[in-house]
């Protein structure tokens, strides 16, 4: 969410270099308005577009405006402060590891539960070069003492990040994580594109979940996760989109294509069927969260969360279709202007193609004007 007002500003760029040249420099010079009016943005474009459930790692400051403005969305979350030790190109987005911790600790006590339950706090080191081995370690002891906590870091993403890992900590990233004690089914990995056999079976035997971000890893040049295979042994695989810097949408059918067509060159045509796909982006999303008994499908009993689409919209038709066509139509066609209503928690978030909770020109007039305010500020 941290990121919404900084699409456009890192493109075409590695993933180091797009973080130490752009995204650091720019998250260090969010302000609390700035942050307001980047989440604002993108939660009216989840909303907008469909996603009633999201995990977000944030950024080092501003982590309660973030839980406000999110709380004021009417969606569900995981969110987190972005724990960061450790940052030679940019020291003033870094901490010292108490600091961060105790903030977390702070965070966790004021939002974990809020909003009946619709808000929780998650544990959300950034990754491995940003973190120290403490960091790392305590920040999972703290989420595994909660019975609902949640550990999310992004790991083994592109070459560059490999090749830097390994020269710190003698190791591939995830073997790292795994030494450290930090995977369990509360971890919830971003990427995992570059795993060797012995990570694969960490991943695996300690039930962590891997968050597939198909557009980014291909925007950032990082590589294609093996998902097919990952699937077939027994991993839990949900679907993201990143950070709009990094994508550059909010746009969960676009994900849900990619996830269905970038494997099949390798693997077949009957790789990521569209089924698959649809139930990675909504029950697999709700597993990852732990939060499976209350949404991820439509079950008497579960919460409220439902997308409303619209298969006969004219200027994205899809229609004709059939019920068994259905998920094909909603993977491969799909797009946001499908979508006609969308409920979260029971509650209307949009209808006939509108947003409830924003007005769309005010979001993007206040987008506009903090990140000018913003770019001064940080100078890139
Ligand atoms: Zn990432």
């Amino acid at each position: 969410m941290c990121q919404t007002l900084f699409r456009g500003l890192a493109d075409d760029l590695d993933l180091l270099h797009w973080l130490r040249e752009r995204i650091f420099p720019l998250e260090a010079a969010h302000d609390e308005a700035s942050m307001r009016a980047s989440a604002r943005l993108g939660l009216w474009e989840l909303s907008r577009s469909g996603t009633t459930a999201l995990m977000d790692m944030g950024t080092v400051r501003h982590t309660a405006a973030l839980g406000e403005e999110i709380e004021a969305s009417g969606l569900r979350a995981y969110f987190g402060k972005a724990l960061m030790d450790i940052n030679a190109t940019c020291p003033s987005l870094c901490e010292p590891t108490g600091a961060a911790l105790s903030e977390a600790q702070e965070l966790r006590r004021e939002f974990h539960g809020r909003a009946g339950g619709r808000l929780r706090f998650a544990y959300t080191p950034r990754f491995v070069l940003s973190c120290s081995d403490e960091l790392l370690r305590e920040s999972f002891a703290l989420t595994s003492a909660m019975p609902d906590g949640r550990w999310h870091t992004h790991a083994s993403e592109s070459p560059g990040e490999m090749r830097e890992v390994l020269v710190r900590c003698g190791c591939g990233n995830v073997e790292h994580l795994g030494r450290l004690g930090t995977l369990s089914p509360q971890s919830c990995l971003a990427h995992c594109i570059h795993l060797d056999e012995g990570e694969v079976r960490r991943l695996m035997d300690s039930g962590t979940h891997v968050l597939h971000c198909p557009s980014s890893n291909l925007k950032l040049a990082s590589g294609i996760a093996d998902v097919p295979g990952l699937l077939r042994r027994g991993v839990s695989v949900s679907l993201g989109c990143d950070g709009a810097a990094c994508n550059n949408a909010l746009d969960m059918f676009t994900e849900m294509r990619l996830a269905a067509l970038i494997h099949k060159p390798r693997h077949g045509p009957t790789a990521m069927p569209a089924l698959e796909v649809l139930e990675m982006a909504t029950l697999g999303g709700a597993r990852a969260l732990g939060w499976d008994l209350e949404i991820g499908s439509l079950t008497p009993g579960k919460s409220a969360d439902a997308v409303f689409v619209n298969l006969s919209r004219a200027w994205n038709p899809l229609g004709p279709v059939s019920p068994e066509a259905y998920a094909g139509a909603l993977v491969y066609s799909g797009r946001p202007e499908n979508v006609d209503a969308v409920m979260a928690s029971g509650e209307w978030l949009v209808r006939s193609g509108r947003t409830l909770r924003y007005e769309e020109t005010e979001v993007c007039a206040r987008a506009a004007e903090a990140l000018g305010a913003l770019r001064s500020r940080a100078r890139v």
